[in-house]
């Protein structure tokens, strides 16, 4: 787009894209091309319950790291329980996981939607590439995602865009089309290139993993929406991130830490109306038993398991001890036997 150079009143029209930026290279590609053909650019964010692009270093630095790099504004948004209630019910279910990619992919077209009219831009745009990802990057999905949120021919993917149908951007001429990538498949060579045109020397990665696609965490996922009422807290999600998992009964799961690290995180998790027990005497893992109502023999069953994740030898009675919103007690138990316990585990 060349025909403002030296055009000053033009400045104010200086066609506008909001990305959906991820913090891994597809996206950042997708805004710098944008920015080659001289779109002004805003990022938006999605953080889910579930999504890890923080890379460990504080929610969401690694986006904020990126937009910096790329010199352009960031808005972050997070879903909390409206993501949870989707979660539930998609209704477009779920991937090979518990990911209900396509309903989920909708939701964050809806915030930069939502960031497109707020700013007045003229088009969104994203990393996708076309059959990168089995349930939301095939034609089908891309068109239901774009026709469920109001969004169709508002949304350019700059990486695949000779493969797509030609987008408002394309067809109003804010872009040229011929200056759009060809990618498509799984493969990362034609990403690899691209970030080399860029002179990108050290390309991102991926973005961080999403947890709903990984088969186990996916099993937590589908034990804690089987067994709630009607949708977890984001306190249940949380503890669904650390410890080992076991499903006592319908109602009653018990978390066992697995380090000290995930003890400390387990203790800032217990919330109102949570059991907590730790082997006396003996190094051990903090555990939490989460459960509407409970029992001595409830009780004793968790106690045994928690015994038996610590250092307590194996056949002789242990003392743990039980915390009840701030109430102690104790009580005496043998380490349950392993065999059980995985019959158990989630
Ligand atoms: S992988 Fe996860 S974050 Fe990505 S679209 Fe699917 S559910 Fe959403």
């Amino acid at each position: 787009m060349s025909q403002q150079d030296g055009d000053k009143p033009a400045e104010n029209k200086k066609p506008k894209a909001v990305a959906l930026l991820s913090g891994g290279l597809d996206s950042s590609l997708a805004v710098r091309m944008m920015l080659e053909e001289g779109i002004d650019v805003e990022a938006v964010a999605v953080k889910t319950p579930f999504c890890d692009f923080d890379c460990g270093k504080g929610c969401g630095q690694r986006v904020k790291e990126v937009a910096d790099e790329l010199g352009i504004k960031l808005k972050t948004v997070y879903f909390g329980e409206e993501y949870l209630r989707m979660l539930k019910n998609p209704k477009y279910g779920y991937g090979s996981g518990m990911n209900p990619c396509i309903d989920c992919r909708g939701m964050m077209y809806s915030a930069a939607k939502e960031h497109m009219k707020k700013i007045n831009a003229d088009f969104v745009i994203t990393g996708e590439v076309l059959f990168q990802r089995p349930m939301s990057q095939n034609n089908r999905a891309l068109h239901i995602i774009e026709k469920e949120t109001g969004m169709e021919c508002k949304v350019l993917r700059p990486l695949s865009a000779k493969h797509l149908p030609p987008t408002d951007a394309e067809n109003l001429g804010l872009i040229k089309r011929e200056n759009m990538g060809d990618i498509k498949g799984r493969s990362r060579k034609g990403q690899l290139t691209m970030a080399k045109h860029f002179g990108m020397s050290d390309p991102p990665n991926a973005a961080g993993g999403c947890l709903l696609t990984d088969p186990s965490f996916s099993k937590r996922v589908k034990d804690i929406l089987d067994h709630c009422d009607d949708i977890p807290t984001l306190n249940d999600i949380e503890l669904l991130k650390v410890g080992r998992h076991f499903r006592i009964m319908h109602d009653a799961k018990f978390v066992v830490g697995r380090n000290e690290d995930e003890n400390e995180v387990m203790k800032a998790l217990a919330a109102d109306g949570d059991i907590v027990m730790e082997v006396k005497d003996h190094v051990g893992p903090t555990c939490i038993l989460r459960c509407k109502s409970y029992n001595d023999p409830l009780l004793a069953k968790c106690a045994a398991i928690a015994a038996r994740y610590s250092d307590a030898p194996r056949h002789e009675l242990s003392n743990v001890s039980i915390t009840v919103n701030g109430d102690k007690s104790e009580v005496r138990v043998m380490p349950a036997d392993i065999e059980t316990i995985e019959m158990i585990r989630i």
